[in-house]
């Protein structure tokens, strides 16, 4: 006997043309997430087997809780027989530390030639059992323990455990996304969102030193880490915004400094989209929430850049979206009062409709291209896992 974790899939299951990608997928995920233990993962299109558990089985659970594409995860245990009477024998020793006075026996089998149905073996196996222990009684409705037995081609399951996974796609089954990172409590969320619907993301933070701190720029970079435990590990994009912002500021009457400060952002992150082979950019907008996400602030905003723009937030209000910070334990990072580049250049009076004609006729009062291709050409990327220190790479 072995033991050992399952996974179950879940919604990976009604993927059917793909099914092969997710689950190679996802075994790699999980290889790069268990990187420091000594496991082995077997798979079919149904499970997958975790083996070489040893002593370190909850540290690995809570691991494997962080893991997109798993709906389930249950302790196990693997036996190289489909012989009834060894099967109970095992279960029969499994049992011993088990404390319980009703149960329920639920057998599936995927081997057909075992010539006895799915109930008769639960009903053969809960009468030796009954025989067996004393002081036990069946209860098909409410039963205090549930024993769950699978037969396979030629190995069989026992197990009592599931434990709920996150569920989603495994990360990267659906292509790159570039994500727009500030020190908010949005956008950690929003990234969240699509790395659960398999969208391996890179993110991109927007700095103004000196007017936004080094302080700040360790704020995004932590909540960038938290996001690295869900995405394998995060690419952090740094862009120095600073003199575009002067720019704006300098020249631009200021109840336009949001859109126009925005409208660059956008431009921005649709190129580093691109040199990095990202199909959409995700942010953090939510409608109506400041002026900048009015319906004509955000038409007016994104008429600048082609590539899809995915906002997981748009319909949500606030303390929904709190409520999800605080489950991915983001959000005493992200109330942390460092100053954000946006909030230091906000104007009194933001335009809540702004025209796109006299966006444009503002932009051509700053040589925006010029600049934008500087703040590229100078950008830094970060290389975060959750569990290591950041490692500096070169630009693109
Ligand atoms: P809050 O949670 O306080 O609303 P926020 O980051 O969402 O913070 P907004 O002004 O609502 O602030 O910005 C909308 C979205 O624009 C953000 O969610 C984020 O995706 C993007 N964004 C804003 N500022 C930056 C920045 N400095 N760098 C990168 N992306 C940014
Ligand atoms: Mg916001």
């Amino acid at each position: 006997m072995e033991k050992l974790i399952i996974i179950k899939y879940g919604e990976l299951t009604t993927k059917k043309e793909n099914i092969n990608l997710f689950i190679r997928t996802l075994k790699h995920n999980i290889e790069q997430k268990l990187v420091n233990y000594s496991i082995k993962i077997i798979y079919d299109k149904g499970r997958m087997f975790i083996k070489g558990l040893e002593k370190d089985l909850n540290l690995i659970i809570n691991e494997l809780q962080e893991v997109f594409g798993i709906h389930e995860i249950i302790i196990g245990y693997g036996l190289d027989t489909l012989e009834l009477e060894k099967i109970e024998e095992v279960l029969l020793d499994l049992l011993k530390i088990k404390k319980f006075t009703t149960f329920k026996v639920e057998t599936k089998r995927s081997n057909k030639k075992i010539p006895l149905t799915s109930v008769e073996i639960s009903q053969k196996v809960g009468s030796f059992l009954l025989k067996k222990l004393t002081n036990i009684n069946v209860d098909i409705h409410h039963p205090e323990l549930l024993i769950h037995l699978e037969l396979r081609n030629n190995e069989s399951y026992i197990y009592f455990e599931k434990i709920k996974g996150l569920g989603g796609y495994p990360v990267g089954t659906l292509g790159k996304g570039i994500l727009m990172l500030s020190g908010g409590i949005d956008s950690p969320v929003a990234g969240y969102m699509a790395i659960k619907r398999g969208v391996k993301i890179e993110a991109l933070y927007f700095e103004s030193p000196p007017h936004t701190s080094e302080e700040a720029k360790n704020k995004v970079i932590s909540l960038a880490k938290i996001l690295s435990k869900y995405n394998n590990e995060i690419k952090l994009h740094i862009i120095n915004f600073t003199e575009i912002q002067e720019a704006i500021y300098k020249n631009i009457p200021h109840e336009y400094l949001i859109t126009i400060m925005r409208r660059m952002m956008y431009r921005i992150t649709e190129i580093i989209a691109n040199k990095r082979n990202a199909k959409i950019i995700i942010n953090g907008e939510s409608i109506g929430q400041v002026a900048s996400q009015t319906l004509t602030s955000m038409k007016a905003i994104n008429e600048v850049v082609k590539i899809p723009v995915i906002r997981p937030l748009a319909c949500f209000d606030k303390l929904e979206i709190i409520d999800l910070s605080k489950k991915i334990k983001a959000y005493e990072t992200s109330i942390l009062p460092f100053e954000d580049c946006c909030t230091i250049f906000v104007p009194d009076h933001p335009v809540i409709n702004p025209d796109i004609k006299l966006c444009q006729e503002y932009e051509s009062l700053i040589p925006y291209n010029e600049l934008i291709f500087k703040a590229i050409k100078n950008h830094e990327i970060i290389s975060l896992k959750s569990q290591e220190k950041p490692k500096y790479q070169d630009i693109l």
